[in-house]
């Protein structure tokens, strides 16, 4: 067992910084290990804790939402408090994490989206997925999207799982989302949606889709959409052919598509096309908002790596499209002072320990985890093993750490309250919880959520 720190009167403090799943992981591993007596916040720019699981997790997905269950139990532990509604590099600076907490964790997952580097990516009627998802989800930030579903059209680009899920969403039959704890406002524009045809681009093949099997099957039994494929795509090259049969999920999916495509269209009010190999090359724009795409068709060359590369034919063709989603992937923005690879999008790190690009050693008593640690993927189930590697970083190192100088919580909840800072604690977050749940079980619904933040506080405080 480590020697315990120079200062081992007072328990140990530690801020882990973003209370979504990657963050919970890292407060389980610390609280697992009986290496030292521990005095942890969680601390989150948002009034309500789970992060991706509250903002993130399609509303037609409520089993994944159930891990929630398994956070509550770490915050209620004793050694953990939260503080939502705190924000930091607003309400709080890293310096003054440095002088309150012992070892600091950023768990701020990834905010913003990969670019597709095209002109008028920003033109109206043209979303990223992170944006359209956080609308459907209810958050505070992005509630207010303008998301027009007046256009019969629309092109989702990428094949990963948030693609499938916002494709579903979209083209799935209002009534059935009415069921779930879909944000209110989206339900609305939902209801009224005039989509018609949804395409889903690939740039590459049926072997090379990232999404789960049990992403494709889903949305291959939706009722009331037909799902098509294009039975030509389904020749793959050799080396497409040779990956189907080594890679378990890519050999599933090919199975799977190649029955969608097998079969032929019916009837149904929607229609998603799947299209492979190809990619957006253009936005064009009509009356100054989206109006189409015009993509190029794709073949694959293998790279030096083996990686098998979408590369363009010089055959074109142009897609209605009233509305465009790009769903390429989510990225992490930069913290102030803190550094950032800008072009993996993470902070660097060794095995979790943020590292001074200048020097390339640790920074003393700072960690990362879950995206912003190794970037955006993996399920909510992979910050596990990535939080218990932050957490036996920190575990390792906390003997070496000079105590931070105002390590009593009552400093730091001095500090938030002389800036005016109203922290939303977790029995404030259980009475929205409750009140959430009752409005939803009304409606049938598992919950109906607050969807800004000064709604919550109102319903806290009072207007
Ligand atoms: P992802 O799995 O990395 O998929 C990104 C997709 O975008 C890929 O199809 C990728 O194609 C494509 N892409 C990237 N850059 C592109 C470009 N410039 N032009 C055209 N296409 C481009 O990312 P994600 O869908 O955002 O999902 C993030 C993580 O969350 C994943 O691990 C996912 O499994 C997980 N997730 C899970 C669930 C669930 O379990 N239900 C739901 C949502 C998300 P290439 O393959 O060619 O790069």
């Amino acid at each position: 067992m480590p020697e315990p720190s120079a200062d081992a009167d007072r328990p140990r403090r530690v801020a882990i910084v973003g209370a979504g799943p990657s963050g919970f992981y890292t407060a389980a591993a610390l609280l697992n290990g009986d290496e030292f007596d521990y005095s942890i916040d969680l601390i989150d720019r948002q009034p309500a804790p789970y992060g991706l699981v509250r903002y993130g997790v399609a509303p037609d997905h409520p089993k994944i939402k159930a891990v929630a269950r398994v956070f509550e139990r770490i915050i209620e532990d004793d050694r953990v408090r939260y503080l939502g509604n705190v924000e930091v590099g607003h309400d709080l600076q890293r310096a003054d994490l440095l002088a309150h907490y012992d070892q600091v964790v950023y768990a701020v997952g990834g905010e913003s989206d990969r670019r597709l580097g095209l002109a008028d990516e920003d033109l109206p009627g043209s979303h990223s997925s992170t944006a359209l998802v956080a609308w459907y989800s209810g958050h505070p930030d992005f509630i207010d999207l303008p998301v027009d579903l007046s256009g019969s059209t629309a092109v989702v680009v990428g094949i990963g799982n948030v693609a499938m899920d916002v494709a579903r969403v979209l083209a799935r039959p209002a009534e059935d989302l009415a069921t779930t704890d879909i944000a209110d406002p989206a339900l609305a524009t939902l209801r009224e949606s005039a989509l018609e045809d949804l395409y889903v681009l690939a740039r590459r093949g049926p072997a090379q889709a990232a999404c789960t099997p049990s992403e494709l099957k889903e949305i291959a039994h939706l009722e009331k959409v037909d799902l098509i494929a294009n039975p030509a795509d389904m020749e793959l090259d050799e080396a497409s052919e040779e990956f189907a049969q080594e890679d378990r999920q890519a050999g599933k999916n090919v199975d799977l598509l190649r029955e969608i495509a097998a079969a032929p269209p019916c009837c149904a009010p929607r229609r998603i096309h799947l299209r492979f190999l190809s990619s957006p090359k253009e936005i064009v724009a009509e009356d100054g908002k989206v109006s189409g795409v015009r993509i190029e068709r794709n073949r694959l060359t293998p790279t030096d790596s083996g990686y098998l590369q979408a590369v363009g034919t010089g055959t074109f063709e142009e897609l209605p499209a009233d509305l465009l989603v790009r769903a390429i992937g989510y990225r992490s923005l930069p913290l102030a002072d803190l550094p950032f690879d800008d072009r993996r999008g993470i902070i660097p790190n060794a095995a979790g320990r943020i590292l001074d690009p200048a020097t390339e050693e640790p920074l003393p008593r700072e960690y990362v985890v879950g995206w912003v640690k190794r970037g955006p993927t993996g399920l909510i189930g992979s910050n596990k093993p990535d939080g218990a590697e932050t957490a036996a970083a920190m575990i390792e190192d906390f003997p070496a750490a000079p105590p931070a100088p105002q390590g009593e919580p009552a400093a730091l909840d001095a500090l938030l309250a002389e800036r005016g800072v109203r922290v939303v604690r977790y029995a404030d977050w259980q009475r929205i919880d409750a009140e959430e749940i009752a409005r939803g079980k009304a409606q049938g619904r598992p919950r109906v959520k607050m969807v800004r933040i000064e709604e919550m506080l109102e319903f806290l405080d009072g207007a």
